[in-house]
């Protein structure tokens, strides 16, 4: 349910309907917009009846909303919301490129990466501390060490951190040393995770899980907006498919679809998506068309002795190129970097 008010509606009129919706044990979601005010209702099991709320001051439609996603809903906000990180945005005119490691192996490491993606063009850092890995046996990440290494090469920088929190426990250290939170793939579905990082004030990029349709992403990231973290930015990153060349399918549909559906900034993790450092650059480029606010890209001085994702990152003068081919398309597109 969505109460639509009065453009002009005072700050107590606003209070007065948010009061009565809390009377009901229900919670209110002050929705900014530059079009109207409106609030949000969630928290009801059924309908809720509209007279309650169209006999107040300053109110002026009642409008019951029937998807299951609601506070990421374009119903509920129709204005593209546009993530600001430090001066860096997600959702506007502006596309800005993650960029880095999938994992950081040492301090040496990532500061040269994050000098190569500086000078490319990018300004958030990218770089896994703790590492969901598939097998046990493989390289679970530096951890702490890693964390202090990233946040150092964006310090000298002055690029912003991204890095995965894979778990509650960890939520806090991570949240210390980063800019954006990364919540993986697999732990898309991880529903306490998503209420904890949704009390916190902090920028979050919610992955696409392997196999989750678009609802269930929508839904993940209302997890999040229900707890009062506004700020999601989706990030398409493949999904399994009966196709097997490549190591995901890249929905690139995704972009438009979700375009349509929500209000949230999406970007697009081709590096993932394909599983192959020569598809990258042609997909980076497809989805700046398609719409994307901004990409992932895993990029390693040496991909040939990383300790994940090596395959599928890309060399600095690659990187280097790409970045440039996005600025030409990018003002094609009427966006810039
Ligand atoms: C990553 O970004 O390195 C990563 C593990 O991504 P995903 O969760 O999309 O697999
Ligand atoms: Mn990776």
């Amino acid at each position: 349910m969505l109460i639509i008010m009065r453009l002009d509606a005072s700050r107590k009129e606003i209070d007065t309907v948010k009061e009565k919706i809390s009377s009901f044990g229900f919670t209110p979601h002050e929705i900014p917009g530059v079009q109207r005010v409106a609030i949000g209702i969630t928290g009801n099991k059924g309908k809720v009846d509209s007279e309650n709320f169209l006999t107040l001051p300053g109110v002026v439609e009642v409008i019951s909303v029937t998807k299951p996603f609601k506070l990421v809903s374009r119903d509920f906000k129709p204005e593209s919301t546009i993530i600001d990180v430090g001066g860096a945005s997600f959702g506007g005119e502006e596309l800005n490129v993650i960029a880095g490691p999938c994992s950081v192996e040492s301090r040496a490491q990532i500061l040269e990466i994050a000098q190569i993606v500086k000078e490319a063009g990018a300004r958030f850092l990218r770089g896994g501390a703790f590492k969901p890995r598939t097998s046990p046996y493989a390289f679970q990440g530096l951890k702490l060490e890693g964390l202090e290494y990233l946040k150092e090469a964006a310090e000298t920088t002055g690029l912003k951190v991204v890095t995965e929190v894979k778990d509650t426990e960890t939520l806090s250290l991570v949240a210390e040393h980063s800019d954006v939170l990364q919540i993986g793939a697999r732990n898309m579905y991880n529903f306490s995770l998503l209420e904890r990082v949704g009390e916190l004030d902090k920028p979050v990029v919610l992955k696409r899980g392997l196999s989750a349709t678009i609802e269930e992403l929508l839904m993940a990231a209302e997890y999040i907006l229900s707890k009062g973290n506004y700020k999601v930015i989706l990030c398409e990153r493949g999904i399994r498919t009966f196709e097997t060349y490549t190591r995901n399918t890249l929905d690139l549909n995704a972009v438009p679809v979700i375009k349509k559906l929500s209000h949230l900034p999406i970007i697009v993790d081709p590096s993932h998506g394909t599983g192959a450092w020569d598809l990258v650059s042609p997909l980076a480029l497809a989805a700046i068309v398609a719409g994307a606010d901004g990409l992932m890209i895993e990029v390693h001085s040496h991909p040939e002795k990383a300790m994940s994702d090596g395959f599928q990152s890309l060399k600095p003068e690659t990187f280097h190129r790409l970045m440039n081919r996005l600025k030409e398309i990018s003002t094609i597109v009427g966006r810039r970097i």
